[in-house]
């Protein structure tokens, strides 16, 4: 399959790498919509791509976008039917930490005590590309009212925002003000806020 590989400096790959096949534990997406995050046009602009931004690279090239959405085409072994199916629709949540630690477990894998293994879209293969290899617990299933391109954007930019309004307990009939001091320092706290959610 082709695949996009953000190179930094502002350009863009597309690179042949082979059709993944689910390991243990892990299922194979094929995806209908991969979003465009702000966090990807930190590794498309970078001097020397996201290694350049201090993430751990593999030593190949890895395929960008980390909004995967898409359907269930291959189940690994060990993985139950309840947790992932295929033909399922379904949205995939970008980081794989250990698994089993608390924060794991609770969904939280960005948060991952051992440190988080794998950043998809960054550090592993991410979602532009036809195929998608990723643990079944980092999937979130899409439900049918929803599109796959709303399912791309929930998956990380606009579920961020989402998890910041439901913790201050925020619904369409308020009204907010958000203020921000200089462009550089918001841009900073905006970043932050973004990685510590996902
Ligand atoms: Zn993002
Ligand atoms: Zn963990």
């Amino acid at each position: 399959m082709k695949g996009v590989v953000f190179a930094g400096d502002r350009k863009i790959e597309i690179l042949d790498f082979p059709d993944p096949a689910p390991g243990p534990g892990e299922v194979v997406l094929e995806i209908e919509s991969s979003g465009m995050c702000g966090s990807d046009l930190k590794y498309y602009r970078a001097v020397g791509g996201a290694a350049s931004l201090g993430f751990k690279m593999p030593d190949h090239p890895v395929i960008g976008g980390h909004e995967p959405c898409g359907v269930l085409v291959a189940v690994g072994a060990g993985v139950p039917e309840k947790q992932a199916r295929i033909g399922q629709r379904v949205m995939q949540h970008h980081y794989r930490g250990c698994g089993v630690c608390p924060h794991c477990t609770t969904g939280w894998q960005q948060l991952c005590v051992e440190g988080v293994a794998e950043v998809y879209g960054a550090t592993g293969h991410g979602a532009h590309a036809r195929y998608m290899k990723c643990p079944a617990n980092t999937l979130v299933t899409l439900p049918d009212e929803l599109s796959f391109d709303t399912g791309a954007a929930i998956s990380c930019g606009t579920g961020t925002a989402w998890g910041a309004l439901e913790r201050l307990g925020l619904r369409g009939e308020h009204t907010i003000a958000i203020s921000a001091r200089g462009r550089s320092d918001c841009r900073r706290r905006s970043s932050r806020a973004k990685w510590a959610r996902g």
